[in-house]
């Protein structure tokens, strides 16, 4: 297979980036990893006229821990860097285990976490992730940058808030407490493939010895990423017990309409997020 002509430009700076996006017409892509715009390119889904490659601009690729703990993360950089770099599974090990679910090393040594959030599919880990985690998505066009709530940013199947010529620059992720109690799980068909379902949960728990803060997201069971506030909800200012995980789980479900599609049924989600939500509280509350 092989994609349609087009122009290839190799920008080193994110100004030179922007005026070559602001220099064409309106079928300009950026190119991060590849992983999945060269496959639609081949396969003649995306035919853009020009691709700028975003692989030799340096300043894509920082990722800086501030003195506050929030993590920055370039656009450019790559999800095996993630999954591997000391800083990062410190500094937030959620990330840095959901990381280790995408696909197979090789891609994962290409694929880039701004590639990720811009392709948006809505069983990738990486967008759980960040929704999880409350970052902040930082987006600069040649006229304006502005950056986006995880929560605003997700908008549908492969739909995000990016508008055309808009440049994804880096995502921030809010300090981590180190003391805060998480778990990623997922089932997919066989290793590497993209999740069914995936579930990231974390929680707090305060003095008393109650949550005081938990987020439980899914992922592969909407068109976006999803927060499961029902099961939320059955967390909030409860002990972490296993009958709190139980009700949690039983949760899961409330105000969501799981997919039906050719890899599962809408009831096999339901199902397996339950099961998920209890795993992931369960295995949390035992690694803390
Ligand atoms: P590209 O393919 O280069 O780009 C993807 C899209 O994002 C394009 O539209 C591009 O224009 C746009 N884009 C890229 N960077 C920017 C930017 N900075 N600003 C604005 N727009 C931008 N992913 C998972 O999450 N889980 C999996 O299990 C999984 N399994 C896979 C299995 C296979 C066999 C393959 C080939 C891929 C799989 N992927 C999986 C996808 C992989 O993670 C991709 O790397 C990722 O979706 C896209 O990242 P990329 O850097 O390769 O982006």
């Amino acid at each position: 297979m092989k994609p349609a002509k087009f122009k290839y430009l190799y920008p080193s700076t994110i100004e030179e980036t922007l005026e070559c996006a602001f220099d064409h017409g309106e079928d300009v892509r950026f190119l991060a990893g590849g992983q999945s715009l060269v496959p639609m390119m081949n396969f003649r889904v995306a035919t853009p006229e020009v691709l700028v490659d975003l692989n030799g601009i340096r300043e894509l690729q920082k990722i800086l821990i501030d003195d506050t703990g929030n993590i920055h993360i370039g656009a450019m950089t790559r999800t095996r860097t993630l999954e591997t770099d000391n800083s990062i599974g410190t500094a937030n090990p959620l990330l840095a285990e959901a990381t280790k679910h995408i696909a197979h090393v090789q891609i994962r040594n290409r694929g880039t976490i701004g590639g990720s959030l811009a392709h948006a599919d809505p069983a990738a880990e990486l967008p759980g992730i960040i929704l999880a985690c409350d970052a902040e998505i930082y987006l600069q066009s040649p006229t304006r940058s502005r950056s986006v709530a995880a929560k605003d940013f997700f908008q549908g199947v492969f739909v995000t808030d990016i508008a055309q010529k808009e440049l994804l620059i880096k995502v921030v992720i809010p300090a981590w407490p180190v003391e805060r109690f998480w778990a990623f799980l997922e089932v997919a068909r066989r290793e590497g493939d993209f999740a069914l379902v995936g579930v990231a949960s974390w929680f707090d728990v305060d003095k008393s010895g109650r949550i005081s803060d938990a987020r439980v997201v899914a992922i592969g069971v909407s068109d976006r990423p999803v927060r499961l506030k029902g099961a939320e909800a059955q967390l909030s200012d409860q002990l972490p017990n296993s009958e709190t995980f139980e009700r949690a789980s039983k949760a899961a479900n409330s105000g969501i309409t799981p997919t039906h599609d050719i890899h599962a049924s809408a009831e096999y989600r339901r199902e397996v997020s339950e099961v998920l939500v209890r795993r992931t509280l369960n295995e949390a509350w035992k690694r803390g």
